[in-house]
């Protein structure tokens, strides 16, 4: 047996895509699930997207594109930074990348080495953990409460910052929790960065046109004072509903735009042009295809979080953007994992397990709520019966 270098041994993984083959394997032997499991829009990508990428096929945008994305995408996402933000943002610090999850991958290899800490949001996205530990870096917990509505505290943040910080990766909206962090609160934590100039941000901003009720997305780009340091990682996933696509978008400083830039052309050299031509369609063209989306989860989040209220031993807090419920199973008497796998096999509703993103996720489930208000409902329906057939003692 051949030996990849330690490093490797230390690689996580992402559950959702372990449970997304489960559900699969056991929908081929005829059973029925739903999937609340698995972190993507149940939309298809709008048809003038779709085309666009057509049109570039059949116009014979087969070849290489530079490195860094073709230029109009790049000029298209800054604009569109503009239009969203009110932010000025130099195309030339625009990264195109097969994916959001490639910025951080990018961004925590750039940051992390035996010696460095990095801060993470916890729960969080499985990947940041999995990367840091990659690099040999020490993973450093933001915890990221239930009684905090899951939003980052500034204070709590800043106090975790040691000597050896080099990256704090933060994430609103955020996976696994919905939670939004207001925007006073960042105005605290941006103030108090100014006290830890060696440190990087990276803001995993995925999620930003997905917030509702009152609560706004504060972007990270909308501070100037921390634009030398700051990394933005955005993208098509969600928000276009592209997630087969691969494509993301990340803006850089300038130096690290470089380092990035490299990275690319030694791994990946360029993104897909074809999708690059979809992702500029979809920045220009219309936009009430999101618009109608967004409306759509959420309308499923008021019956989520009302299903899940009334289920035995369980509260759910109001997710105030992403897609996401998260909701403390503590008094059902389950560990959460144990009831995510339970709820698959025997009830058929495919979830994940909070401690799958991390340790501040154990008595909690995820509950995506990208599937239809039908099957949303046939799920909390489904596991509603088994809670109360498996109640604790009975
Ligand atoms: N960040 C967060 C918080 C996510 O939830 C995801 C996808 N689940 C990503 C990044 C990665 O997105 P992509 O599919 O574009 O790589």
């Amino acid at each position: 047996m051949l030996d990849v270098v330690p490093a490797f041994s230390r690689l996580g993984d992402e559950n959702a895509f372990a449970v997304l083959a489960r559900a699969a394997e056991l929908q081929r032997q005829g059973r029925d699930i739903v999937n609340l499991g698995i972190g993507q829009p149940d939309f298809k990508t709008a048809p003038h997207i779709v085309e666009a990428a057509v049109k570039a096929l059949r116009d014979g945008e087969h070849g290489y594109t530079p490195a860094a994305g073709i230029a109009p995408l790049r000029e298209a996402v800054a604009a569109d930074l503009n239009r969203r933000y009110g932010v000025e943002v130099s195309p030339e610090r625009v990264l195109i990348v097969p994916g959001g999850k490639v910025t951080m991958h990018m961004a925590i290899l750039m940051f992390g080495a035996p010696g460095i800490d990095i801060l993470y949001p916890d729960p969080g996205f499985p990947i940041y953990r999995s990367m840091i530990e990659f690099t040999g870096a020490r993973p450093v917990p933001i915890p990221m409460r239930e009684a905090n509505d899951f939003a980052f505290s500034a204070e709590e943040t800043l106090a975790l910052i040691t000597p050896q910080t080099r990256l704090i990766i933060l994430n609103s909206p955020a996976n696994p929790t919905g939670g939004v962090t207001p925007s006073d609160e960042i105005d605290k934590l941006v103030a108090g960065l100014a006290r830890f100039p060696d440190v990087a941000i990276l803001s995993d901003e995925i999620y930003g046109q997905m917030t509702y009720d009152n609560h706004r997305h504060q972007t990270l780009l909308a501070y100037p004072e921390i634009g030398d340091r700051l990394i933005l990682l955005d993208g098509w996933s969600k928000t276009y509903a592209m997630t087969g696509w691969r494509l993301g978008f990340s803006v850089w400083p300038q130096p690290l735009h470089e380092a990035a830039r490299k990275l690319a052309v030694n791994s990946y050299s360029c993104v897909n042009a074809a999708a690059q031509f979809a992702g500029l369609a979809a920045l220009t063209g219309p936009q009430d295809a999101v618009l109608a989306m967004v409306a759509e989860f959420d309308a499923r989040r008021k019956i989520v979080v009302d299903g899940l209220n009334k289920l035995p031993g369980v509260r759910a807090a109001t997710p105030k953007g992403a897609f996401y419920a998260f909701p403390n199973i503590a008094a059902t008497g389950w560990k959460a994992k144990a009831l995510a796998g339970a709820l698959l096999e025997e009830a058929g509703v495919a979830t994940i397990g909070g401690p799958d993103f991390g340790v501040h996720g154990e008595s909690f489930i995820r509950v995506s709520y990208a599937n239809s208000r039908e099957n949303v409902a046939r799920a909390l329906a489904r596991i509603a019966d088994f809670l109360r057939a498996h109640a604790p003692g009975a």
